[in-house]
């Protein structure tokens, strides 16, 4: 089907300067260092990482939060980093957010009306009765109740609130939706029902999903493909069977490995990640994942392997990804 978004060489570059007269130039910050990859319409991509590996920056480049350094963003074709004005008042509305936080994300002074149709006034939809017609059906879009839009944020429970976020970004009938990791600060027992929502509405509108985790186990409900960053990169992306099933990065593994296994005999056959995550201020040589792979060899320091095809709509960036020795775990179970 058809390519909503198209990310090309993605980089966003942070001088680093040190020097209270003369600032000088003492490194750069690679927080998002060539980043490659696509999205269809109404499909989920998730982007998978550590904190710091430069998820939540790709994020917000691709809503134009900030400026890249390099690189393009191509929203049905058009390169959205060079338009401007009306244009990019248009893009803008097509591309919303659902932010991390339901408790810092909402304005504490507004009601759950006045949130949810902040953007319909920002973007000039509609009058008022219109409006509040709309904030009604997307009340009950979310799973929330008329008498609700009276009321103020902290009159409710972090689940809801996300149910908030969520009808706010909806409002404007977006084509994609980011999702800043919508559900980590959920309990546990509460994120299955907002992950099931979103899906549920992608399902209705035909929404595309931009999912931002920082582990495998949320992303194995909701994502159709999955990209995981290491340092600024994609080390892999691949459809989400093909991800659990045959995990080709190193790096993937241990993030795989990091997940709870239902039997816990089978725990502890892949090693979890060991060694801090680099800073992404003048990042290891090579293979930036050399300093905490089990398999690195002499050629990892030296050389940055590139992301390659493994197999048909499966790449990793591992010089080595087709004689590393077999997971033997199996972590497609629960795959939906
Ligand atoms: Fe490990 Fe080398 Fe592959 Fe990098 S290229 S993931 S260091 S084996
Ligand atoms: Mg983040």
């Amino acid at each position: 089907s058809e390519t909503l978004l198209e990310v090309n060489g993605l980089a966003k570059h942070y001088p680093v300067r040190k020097g209270l007269i003369v600032a000088k130039q003492v490194g750069t910050v690679r927080a998002v260092d060539g980043v490659s990859f696509s999205l269809k319409r109404g499909e989920t991509l998730a982007l998978v990482g550590e904190s710091g590996c430069g998820k939540s920056t790709t994020a917000r480049l691709v809503l134009r939060l900030i400026e890249p350094s390099a690189g393009t963003i191509r929203f049905e074709g058009v390169d959205v980093t060079r338009i401007s004005g009306a244009a990019q008042r248009a893009m803008r509305r097509r591309m919303q957010i659902v932010f991390q936080d339901p408790y810092a994300s909402l304005n504490p002074r507004l009601t759950v009306a006045e949130t949810i149709a902040e953007p319909m006034l920002v973007h000039g939809i509609g009058d008022a009765a219109s409006r509040r017609k709309r904030v009604e059906e997307l009340l009950s879009l979310v799973g929330l109740r008329s008498f609700h839009a009276q009321r103020y944020p902290h009159e409710f429970s972090g689940g809801q609130r996300q149910r908030i976020g969520i009808a706010r970004a909806l409002a404007v009938q977006p084509d994609l939706v980011v999702c800043d990791e919508p559900v980590s600060a959920l309990d546990v027992s509460i994120q299955a029902q907002v992950v099931n929502l979103l899906k549920d509405l992608q399902r209705r509108f035909g929404l595309a999903y931009l999912f931002i985790a920082h582990d495998l186990a949320v992303v194995k409900h909701v994502a159709d493909r999955v990209a995981v960053m290491y340092l600024g990169q994609i080390v892999e992306v691949a459809g989400k069977r093909d991800l659990f099933a045959a995990p080709r990065h190193p790096y993937t593994r241990a993030l795989l490995a990091a997940i709870p296994h239902p039997d816990p005999q089978r725990r502890g056959q892949v090693k979890p990640l060991g060694g801090d995550l680099p800073s992404p201020l003048n990042p290891p040589s090579g293979c930036r994942f050399h300093t905490r792979c089990p398999f690195a060899q002499e050629r990892c320091r030296k050389e940055a392997p590139a992301l390659r095809q493994l197999a048909p709509g499966h790449e990793a960036a591992c010089h080595f990804a087709e004689t590393l020795p077999a997971v033997g775990l199996d972590f497609t179970g629960g795959l939906s």
